[in-house]
């Protein structure tokens, strides 16, 4: 092909590729202009997933009518001349890209009143061409409608995700802004309701209730101010809210960073944010926090990136070192209740490189290294009765365990497990009842006959076999079988189900409440009827049985929280993913003591597990020592 130069048509649609990559883009863009254009109110109204229509309206000062198509040319802005206003920046938006781009690949309708004029004018652009400009009434601001997205780039069309996955950027992207704008209201509707709104009162802790839901926002500090660690750094000041380590997430999608009002991603900021909560967390949890970072706008460079989502700083370790210590101080003022996490290389004193100045009696009161890591809830006195043995079904005490007399022979002090109480099969005073699965065929043997010796630190329990000394892990084994359990009923269609009486409603967050009802038919399929009760608002009516014994809020997030982060390696969709955490949450903690017959029935089923030896999101259940190998250690050999 001869070189050629690209019509403007196409040159224009490559270029809106970099700044329109979806529907959320689209509304960050149109967001920012509205801030930027002074808006107290800002409405954002979605139909479709997005791609359909994308309504923005704010209370802004508007655009002169005759200014009007020229605000849709390409690099036409009224925020800066020079190149130098770059550097000296006090709006979000500069280059004069998005309306333009937006408009080369949808049918966008703008109408806008200036503050100063008495009517206002309406344009109508498809796919970049203008087609009609008119006077109009209008109130003082700017309406922008943008239909159909991409209608005329299929091939862009194909890369966006699920209409759910569109949708939850979209209510991130309003949430975020909300909590670095809380002096604007913002309402956002997704095909007519109303999925977050903040109240523009100016109080950031308001908003944060709205975005991050009130459990989260309870479980956090503020995050103020310091004087700058040296006189010869430029101002930084950091303002927002950080969570107490009493409150983790999986992973750092949470952590939100404002520069200069600008929502930026900034992989260093982040770490720098959890650098600060070095052994107060676990390894790989992550806090919620909201931080608006404000610097002198000489000294960031916002033109790095087509979205401006990326800045450079001059004074990068400056502006690193703010975050961590100011973060470190909010939280360290809760550490002393706190668990405290050591990594293994602990040497006696937390490790915090940049902050060398937190109170050192602070950090010199923590408590001493613990023997066991703190999250495990020991409770010597008053053991918890184990609950293994009440959610094993009961046609395995009937069949399996009676028809095993070779385990009963070979090891004399083997018991049978108390007959379970979630689904009794067994009606005792009908005579005429076959006991459910006893026709079932057994499952095959995965494992040897196993004897119980003992537990050790209530985590793990100790296994004799004819080859030698099994390790089990008691959590990872119980999940493994409640796993295969579970999946067998669900697949079955014969899920037991648990009412949950007067448990009171559960407030989620916006991007929760959507993950929610995007996800709430398979959640009903497994047992759970949830209920909506209020914007945002939900009631549990029931859970699967194994279940029973949970809070079911808590399930409830920590379903939401796995269903987002999507972690678990070769685990696709979200039904694989609940059945997994609501095995993980039914099954028996690390940290509790088991009786003998409750590990001895534990390890019975596990030896009869599909894949006994990993745990259904891949860690190893159990370590094998062989004869050979404890010989061997103990140089016998
Ligand atoms: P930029 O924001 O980088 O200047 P845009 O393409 O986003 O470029 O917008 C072009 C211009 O249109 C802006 O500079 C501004 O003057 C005007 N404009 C866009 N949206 C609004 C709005 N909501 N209210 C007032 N003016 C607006
Ligand atoms: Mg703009």
């Amino acid at each position: 092909m001869p070189i050629r130069v690209l019509s403007e048509t196409i040159a224009a649609q490559i270029a809106a590729g970099e700044v329109v990559e979806r529907p959320a883009s689209v509304v960050k863009e149109l967001l920012e202009n509205s801030l930027d254009a002074g808006a107290t109110s800002i409405n954002i109204e979605i139909r479709g997933t997005g791609s359909r229509l994308i309504r923005i309206s704010d209370n802004g000062h508007g655009i002169p009518a005759d200014e009007i198509p020229l605000a849709l040319e390409r690099h036409a802005t009224s925020k800066i001349s020079t190149l130098d206003d770059i550097y000296n920046l006090h709006t979000l938006g500069f280059r004069g890209e998005a309306l333009h781009s937006i408009a080369s690949v949808s049918r966008l309708t703008l109408t806008s009143r200036h503050q100063k004029e008495s009517v206002g004018a309406r344009i109508l652009v498809e796919g970049g061409k203008v087609l009609e400009v008119r006077p109009v009434g209008a109130p003082i601001g700017t309406i922008i409608e943008v239909a159909e997205l991409f209608f005329n780039v299929p091939a862009r069309r194909k890369f966006l995700k699920s209409d759910a996955t569109e949708r939850r950027h979209v209510i991130a992207l309003v949430s975020q802004y909300a909590m670095a704008y809380p002096q604007v209201r913002f309402q956002l509707t997704l095909d007519g309701r109303e999925a977050f709104h903040s109240t523009g009162s100016g109080n950031l802790t308001d908003v944060l209730v709205q975005a991050l839901g009130l459990e989260t926002f309870r479980e956090m500090v503020e995050v103020s101010p310091l004087p700058p660690a040296r006189p010869d750094l430029p101002p930084i000041e950091v303002f927002g809210f950080t969570t107490t380590p009493a409150l983790h997430r999986a992973n750092r999608t949470q952590i939100t960073l404002f520069v200069n009002g600008r929502a930026i991603n900034d992989q260093r900021l982040t770490f720098a944010v959890v650098q600060a909560y070095h052994t107060l967390l676990p390894a790989s949890r992550y806090p919620v926090s909201v931080l608006l970072i404000q610097v002198p706008p000489d000294d960031v460079d916002v033109n790095v990136h087509p979205t401006k989502a990326e800045v450079r700083f001059r004074h990068p370790e400056a502006v690193f070192t703010a975050v961590q210590r100011g973060v470190r101080r909010a939280v360290i003022s809760q550490a002393g209740t706190a668990a405290i996490y050591y990594s293994e290389d602990y040497e006696g004193s937390p490790s915090y490189s940049a902050d060398e100045d937190v109170p050192q009696n602070r950090a010199a009161s923590l408590p001493p290294p613990r023997q066991y890591p703190a999250q495990m809830d020991f409770d010597f006195d008053t053991p918890a009765p184990g609950r293994y043995s009440q959610q094993r079904p009961a046609d395995e005490a009937e069949s399996e365990y009676e028809a095993d007399t070779d385990a009963d022979a070979f090891y004399p002090h083997y018991e049978a497990p108390t007959p379970p109480t979630i689904r009794p099969a067994v009606q005792p005073d009908d005579p005429t009842a076959i006991p459910e699965g006893a026709g079932r065929p057994k499952k095959p043997r995965t494992l040897p006959i196993l004897r119980v010796v003992g537990q050790i630190s209530a985590s793990y329990i100790v296994a004799e076999g004819p080859v030698g000394m099994y390790l089990i892990d008691q959590h990872a084994a119980h999940e493994r079988i409640l796993f295969e359990q579970f999946l067998e009923q669900y697949q079955a269609r014969e899920l037991t189900v648990q009412q949950v009486l007067d448990g009171g409603s559960v407030s989620l967050n916006p991007t929760e409440a959507q993950l929610l009802e995007e996800i709430q038919p398979v959640l009903a399929e497994m047992g759970f009827e949830i209920e909506a009760f209020g914007v945002n608002t939900y009631r549990v009516r029931s859970v699967p049985a194994i279940l029973a014994d949970q809070d079911p809020h808590q399930v409830l997030h920590l379903l939401l929280q796995d269903s987002e982060s999507g972690k678990i390696p070769g685990v696709q969709t979200i039904e694989d993913k609940i059945l997994r955490r609501v095995c993980k949450a039914a099954a028996v903690k690390a940290g509790q003591i088991l009786s003998h017959t409750e590990m001895q029935g534990l390890i019975h089923q596990l030896e009869r597990c599909e894949n006994p030896h990993t745990c259904p999101h891949g860690r190893p259940i159990m370590i094998h020592l062989s004869n050979k190998q404890l010989e061997k250690e103990f140089g016998r050999t």
